[in-house]
């Protein structure tokens, strides 16, 4: 963790890391609840030693329950974990992911409630978004109405440090199948960067296209030129 964070450093970089896929913080099976806020708080803990900025999960699951209910459940489990942070992650942030299928927990209106409560930011995916919503979330009214619903819940300056995802995705009406290449796939990528650049947006924009260095270099290099 130490050389990690050297290294970032020398190289003035930013990180964030995922933390584990195998997280529920909505599951009724108690050992499964506790090995999820294990897992979580490792992460949350490898990250302080690695000078990280962000930290996001895939929070949980439904499980066929009420939303409202399943909410209830995340919502007292990240209140545990973040009991945890002044002694454990004290400059590490807990970012719940938006999530691409409708079985998943994580629309844009619970990622930030959740957020908005323990003084933290969520990780924005808008591919998430545009899967989840079958082909949604793909044009620039839809991207300005998501910030602002971001600024309106976590404050203006909220949009100066965000942790945000990007990728080419696959849907269907279940969500989400599977990431994409911005080139192959309908993402209107370049207007999102737009967006990005006329709101003035800061902060950590994540790849996670599978081709993900050449995709990297591809939004990096078009955001340079805008
Ligand atoms: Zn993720």
């Amino acid at each position: 963790m130490e050389e990690i964070r050297k290294t970032a450093q020398e190289l003035d970089m930013v990180l964030t890391v995922h933390a584990p896929y195998y997280i529920n913080l909505n599951t009724p099976d108690r050992e499964k609840l506790a090995a999820s806020k294990k897992r979580i708080l490792n992460a949350l803990r490898m990250g302080e030693l690695a000078g990280v900025r962000s930290v996001c999960i895939h929070a949980a699951f439904y499980l066929g329950m009420d939303p409202k209910k399943a909410f209830a459940n995340v919502r007292r489990a990240v209140e545990d974990i973040m009991k945890q942070q002044r002694k454990l992650f004290p400059h590490v942030n807990l970012a719940l992911e938006t999530m691409g299928r409708p079985s998943q927990f994580g629309t844009l209106e619970e990622v930030l409630a959740i957020s908005k409560e323990f003084g933290i930011y969520p990780c924005i995916d808008p591919a998430h978004l545009h899967a989840r919503y079958n082909g949604a979330m793909n044009s620039a009214d839809e991207w300005h109405n998501m910030l602002d619903r971001y600024a309106d819940a976590l404050g203006k300056k909220s949009l100066k440090h965000m942790h945000l995802h990007f990728s080419g995705i696959a849907y269907g009406p279940n969500g989400e199948k599977k990431h994409l290449p911005l080139e192959k796939s309908d993402a209107q990528w370049k207007e999102f960067l737009n967006v990005l650049k006329n709101r003035t947006v800061e902060g950590v924009l994540v790849c996670e296209s599978p081709l993900l260095e050449k995709d990297t270099l591809l939004m990096q290099k078009t955001y340079a030129k805008l």
